[in-house]
C-alpha cells in the first residue's frame, strides 16, 4: 500500500516568505481546477492508501461546495486506511468546512499558525490573528477531528528569543498533539528575499537562530511532545505518518498542479502553472511534466539524508535488504568521518544524528552525496 498527496494551489493572500506553488485565488478557475484534479485522480489505479495529505497553497481557501465536491469524490473512490490529513489556515477553518472534512473521513488537520504574535503575523502577510488560532483548534476538536497539528516558524525578522518562548508556551496550551517548527529560509522570488537584498529586512543572526532552535528542542522535551524529526514534535502515537512516507523514502502518488510523485522507482513532477495544468488535463488527460528514473546510487543517497532527518535514524539492516550492499561499505569514509566528529552516532545497528549533527543537518546530509 502506498500514499497520496493532492495539491490545492490557491491562497486568499500571498505570504511574504512563501515559495510554494500557489496563486492568489481571486479570479482563478477553481471549479475547472477541481474537475481536472478529479480527472487526474480517476486515472490512478490504486484505490487503497495508507495516508492521504491534501496540501497547498491552502485547501481551506476552497468554498464549502468545492471542498464537498473534491472530498466526496475521494471518499467514493478511495479508502484511506490510516491517516487523512488536510492543511488549513486558522481564519478559514469555518464550522461548515470542518463538518465537510469530518463527514468524508479527514482525521487530522495541520494548521498554518507560524506565530502567535500579531505584529509578526502581519509582517508574514498572514490573514489570521492570534485569537483565530485557539478558536480553530477548539472547533476542529469539538467537531471530532481526532488529531490537530500546528506549524510554527522561528528566525523571523525582528523576532526575539522571548517571542519564541511565548509562542511555544501558547502552543503547549492548545489541545493539539503535533508541532512542526521550521526556521525561516529566505527563498528567491519571495517578498522577504527582495526586501532582505535591499537591506530592508533584519533577521536574527545565526547564533540567535541556533539559540531559538535549542530552546524549542529543550522546552518541548520537557513537555508531552517528543522530537522525532529535525523540525517535528509529537505526543505519543501522533507522529505524522504521511511525512514519514517521505522520510522513509517510500513511494507515493502526487496529483494537482506542481505536485510530485514517486512510483515504481520513478519520480515525476506535474505541470506547475494552473492554466497549463488545466489545459493539459483537458486535452491529454495527464499533467506530468517530467519523469526521472531514480538510479540505485540516488536512491541510496536519498535513503540516507531523508532517513537521518528522523531521530530514530537509519537501519543498517534495512539498507542492506533494500540495496543488497552493506551501509558500512557504501558510505565507509563518510560514516567514519561523521562518527569521529560526533555528528552521528551508531547504536543497535541504527545510525542517527547527534544533537550537534541535528544543528547542522544540511551539512551532514551533503556528505552522503555519492556523486560529489
Ligand atoms: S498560506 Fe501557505 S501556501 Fe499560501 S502563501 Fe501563505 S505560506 Fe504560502
Amino acid at each position: 500500500m502506498t500514499s497520496l498527496y493532492i495539491h490545492i494551489p490557491f491562497c486568499n493572500r500571498i505570504c511574504t516568505y512563501c515559495d510554494f506553488n500557489k496563486f492568489l485565488i481571486k479570479n482563478q478557475p477553481v471549479d475547472e481546477y477541481i474537475d481536472c484534479l478529479i480527472k487526474e485522480l480517476s486515472g490512478i489505479e490504486e484505490t487503497v492508501f495508507t495516508t492521504l495529505f491534501i496540501g497547498g497553497g491552502t485547501p481551506t481557501a476552497l468554498s464549502v461546495s468545492q471542498l464537498d465536491k473534491l472530498l466526496s469524490y475521494i471518499a467514493g473512490r478511495f479508502t484511506i486506511s490510516d491517516e487523512f490529513s488536510m492543511e488549513a489556515n486558522p481564519d478559514e477553518l469555518t464550522i461548515d468546512k470542518i463538518a465537510v472534512m469530518k463527514h468524508y473521513g479527514v482525521n487530522r488537520l495541520s494548521l498554518g499558525v507560524q506565530t502567535f504574535d500579531n505584529k509578526l503575523l502581519k509582517l508574514l502577510g498572514r490573514t489570521h490573528q492570534q485569537s483565530d488560532i485557539k478558536q480553530a483548534v477548539d472547533a476542529a476538536k469539538d467537531l471530532g477531528i481526532e488529531s490537530v497539528s500546528i506549524d510554527l516558524m522561528y528566525h523571523l525578522p525582528t523576532q526575539t528569543l522571548e517571542q519564541v518562548k511565548i509562542d511555544i508556551e501558547k502552543a503547549l496550551s492548545l489541545d493539539i498533539d503535533h508541532i512542526s517548527c521550521y526556521s525561516l529560509i529566505l527563498e528567491p522570488k519571495t517578498q522577504f528575499y527582495n526586501q532582505y537584498r535591499k537591506g530592508m529586512l533584519q533577521l536574527p543572526d545565526e547564533t540567535l537562530a541556533a539559540e531559538m532552535y535549542e530552546y524549542i528542542m529543550s522546552r518541548l522535551a520537557q513537555s508531552d511532545f517528543s522530537q522525532y524529526e529535525i523540525s517535528n514534535f509529537a505526543k505519543p502515537d501522533h507522529e505524522s505518518r504521511h511525512n514519514k512516507v517521505y522520510w522513509q523514502n517510500s513511494e507515493y502518488y502526487g496529483a494537482g498542479a506542481g505536485s510530485h510523485g514517486y512510483i515504481n522507482g520513478i519520480r515525476y513532477y506535474n505541470i506547475v502553472p494552473v492554466p497549463h495544468y488545466i489545459k493539459s488535463m483537458q486535452t491529454t488527460g495527464q499533467a506530468v511534466k517530467e519523469e526521472h528514473h531514480v538510479t540505485c546510487e540516488e536512491s541510496m543517497e536519498e535513503f540516507m539524508f531523508l532517513g537521518l532527518r528522523m531521530n530514530s535514524g537509519i537501519s543498517k539492516v534495512e539498507f542492506e535488504e533494500r540495496y543488497g550492499a552493506a551501509l558500512d561499505e557504501v558510505f565507509k569514509n563518510v560514516l567514519e568521518e561523521l562518527l569521529d566528529r560526533h555528528l552521528i552516532i551508531e547504536e543497535n545497528n541504527m545510525i542517527s544524528l547527534t544533537s550537534t549533527g541535528r544543528m547542522i543537518g544540511n551539512y551532514v546530509f551533503e556528505k552522503f552525496l555519492l556523486s560529489v
